[in-house]
């Protein structure tokens, strides 16, 4: 068991002047909040922090880090306030006992692969301090030597989160030593059987093993001092969870993994790493497709080294990395790159700082000459980017810096998102647009009437919640345009005592969709709505569908009644020195109001209304003529006809009728034939007031593109 002394002497073997007293004071104050505590072991709880204690001391850590140790648990366990351990022991050590308990606190739930990485980053982002970490860690691996003590389940849900969180952490922080316990540790409860059959095979061969290794690596000496390359040789061991890693990954027996030797040979120039090759080759048969150049064409993360696996004397296959001093330096500190190598979604550019500071993290614990001043600068910051929640599940959930209850709504489900109205934050309301901090457990609260609001836009930060949100308002822009679109319709519809729902049933609307070109009649129906096409277009083009398809609704007969009625009333023209003349207008050129006009006395049907500039008039005898003039009312309608020559070109029809009908004119009839030489040829009868408003449709007929010439028949 250790005892406070075994823990100071040993901080004084690596910083001498350190302040035993605050370690002194620690260990007086936790045994005092833990009295009465016991561990499950049958031991003081006050072993469990002495214990953490001494493994931050055997990483050489600073007296902070080791009180730190010595209170780690005085928060999560005992009475104790956070002001208090601030106030006796001051702000630092407060903040890394705040920070492990927070991350003692987290329940993981889940640790599927993406999950484990998240938690990662997640206590990493959450430390402000590395010395959270490193405490953690140390707490960890006592709590993992006790495992024996716990009930079997738990044992192997610790063993679990260590293999997948902690054991990684402890890799990252290049404390490798701790990674392999935590790692052997780890088999020992999830693989019992395993564990214990390599534990036996290993201890079987060591002796043979390490013979063996020693003549080998006497062999290679004497080879490469042949030539004079000057080598150093170290053997490479593997513990129990890497064999057994290879073992799976590989499929291979224990036997044949602890068969393999592996060696480095590090060298002082690149030149040699190549002659070292040579002559490994030249001396041993090197297994096809295992040589490796990773001199010549580095790995991402900067790895440099020659690899090659070589058939041993005794058939048994060996390993061989080459690389000089320098690579091998960089292989140490690689661990830094190796971790941005496996950055997430949200790696950013400010990676390389972090690495630099890491790189810096491992120089210095090489020489650890001043481990407090040390500690001071590593306080850090290594996910700038990124915030970590938890789902009420105990998911975590990585997102950018910055984004709100919104984002996390959309990263659940997009339909969350959209009816998202409140979220909560560890129990408590708080609004949508609040930001996501380390460590919150968020619940969405959700509103089948809730829909998502342009506002969300402005400070939604994750591109999903951007796009889904964008196109939903896009698609009820379209839905809003469609119902609009759909009632003024069905309004003008209803004028002409039409009805909507049956038009809809027929094809035409969508016969006339493809007619202005859009791809359905929502499309259509949504052009209405947004204004860009009256309904009067559409009604103008589905009138004569409906007069060759349908048999005539009784509204158009009744109009069309009325209007030959107007015609016979000979509403509009005044005789000159005549009175109730029976007037009916030529059918040969369809004067209508504002055309000079004149008349002509038939036999018998009264007076015929001609344009003056008829032939037939002019052909007819003078005798016959009498002057007559227009007498309009706005309800009288004529009908003329159009002539329209054009180029041909899609869409042309079109355009050339949806400037009729917004000129208030109704089409009767429309004729349309292409010409061998292509040009189009439409004849139009269509009904107008006056010859104000035909010229104006003439002109405007005029302006349309590829309209060549547009004459009144
Ligand atoms: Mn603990």
């Amino acid at each position: 068991m250790i005892r406070l002394n075994d823990i100071t002497s040993q901080i004084l073997t690596y910083h001498p002047k350190a302040n035993i007293e605050l370690v002194e004071k620690a260990y007086v104050y936790s045994a005092k909040v833990h009295q009465g505590q016991i561990r499950l072991s049958g031991e003081p709880y006050l072993s469990h922090l002495l214990e953490a204690a001494y493994i931050l001391t055997q990483m050489k850590m600073d007296v902070i880090c080791v009180v730190a140790g010595l209170l780690h648990d005085t928060i999560e366990d005992t009475d104790v306030e956070l002001e208090e351990i601030r106030r006796l022991f001051g702000e630092e050590t407060a903040n890394i006992v705040g920070g492990v308990t927070k991350i003692s606190k987290m329940q993981f739930s889940s640790r599927k692969q993406q999950q484990a990485e998240n938690i990662r980053k997640m206590i990493l982002a959450m430390s402000s301090d590395i010395r959270v970490i490193l405490v953690k860690l140390a707490d960890r691996l006592h709590n993992m030597r006790t495992l024996g003590y716990q009930r079997p389940e738990k044992q192997r849900y610790i063993a679990a989160e260590t293999l997948d969180i902690y054991a990684p952490l402890a890799g990252r922080m290049g404390i490798n030593w701790i990674k392999s316990s935590l790692e052997d540790l780890s088999l020992y409860y999830l693989e019992p059987e395993i564990y214990e059959k390599i534990r036996n095979e290993v201890a079987q061969k060591k002796g043979e093993r390490e013979k063996f290794l020693r003549e080998m690596k006497e062999l290679l000496f004497e080879k490469l001092a042949e030539f004079n390359i000057k080598a150093s040789i170290k053997v490479r061991d593997k513990h129990f969870y890497s064999i057994y890693k290879k073992m799976s990954d590989q499929n291979l027996t224990v036997n044949q993994v602890y068969d393999i030797l592996a060696f480095r040979v590090i060298v002082n120039s690149i030149k040699e790493c190549y002659e070292v090759l040579g002559h490994i080759h030249s001396m041993f048969k090197p297994v096809q497709g295992r040589f490796k150049d990773y001199v010549s064409v580095p790995k991402v993360n900067m790895y440099q080294s020659l690899h090659t696996s070589v058939i041993g004397p005794l058939g048994q296959r060996m390993e061989v990395q080459i690389r000089t001093w320098e690579m091998d330096r960089v292989a140490e500190e690689g661990i830094a790159a190796h971790w941005k190598y496996k950055e997430g979604p949200f790696a950013s550019k400010t990676d390389d700082k972090q690495f630099a500071w890491l790189r810096q993290l491992l120089e210095w614990q090489k020489s650890l000459k001043d481990p407090v001043e040390f500690l001071e600068t590593v306080r850090m910051d290594l996910f700038p980017d990124e915030v970590y929640v938890f789902t009420p599940i105990g998911e975590v959930k990585a997102f950018p810096k910055g984004s709100t209850m919104i984002d996390y709504a959309y990263s659940i489900h997009s339909e969350v998102g959209e009816k998202c109205m409140g979220a909560r934050v560890n129990g408590k309301m708080v609004p949508l647009r609040s930001q996501l901090k380390n460590g919150y457990i968020v619940e969405i609260i959700t509103s089948p009437k809730q829909h998502p609001s342009k506002d969300w836009l402005e400070f939604v930060k994750t591109p999903r919640a951007k796009t889904k949100i964008r196109s939903w308002i896009n698609r009820q822009e379209k839905d809003e345009g469609i119902n609009l679109g759909k009632s003024l319709l069905e309004k003008a519809l209803a004028r002409q005592h039409l009805n909507l729902t049956n038009i809809l049933k027929s094809e035409q609307l969508s016969a006339i969709a493809g007619e202005l070109s859009f791809h359905s009649v929502e499309d259509l129906l949504a052009q209405i709505g947004l204004g860009k096409i009256s309904p009067k277009q559409i009604i103008g083009r589905l009138k004569p569908k409906l007069g060759i398809k349908e048999e005539k609704p009784a509204g158009i007969v009744t109009k069309m009644v009325d209007r030959i009625k107007r015609r016979r009333l000979d509403h509009g023209i005044k005789v000159k020195g005549v009175s109730d003349m029976l007037v009916r207008f030529a059918n040969c050129c369809h004067p209508i109001p504002g055309d000079p006009v004149i008349g002509f006395i038939t036999r018998g049907r009264g007076i015929t209304i001609h344009h003056k500039n008829c032939s037939h008039v002019v052909k007819s005898e003078p005798d016959r003529l009498v002057e007559v003039s227009w007498e309009t009312s706005k309800d009288d309608i004529y009908v003329a006809r159009l002539r329209v020559t054009s180029e041909e070109r899609k869409g042309i029809l079109a355009d050339v009728s949806s400037i009729i009908t917004q000129k208030n004119a109704n089409i009767i009839e429309a004729d349309v034939k292409t010409t061998t030489d292509s040009k189009g040829i439409s004849l139009f009868t269509i009904e107008v007031q006056n010859s104000k408003q035909l010229q104006d449709i003439i002109v405007a007929l005029k302006k349309v593109k590829n309209v060549l010439i547009v004459e009144r028949l």
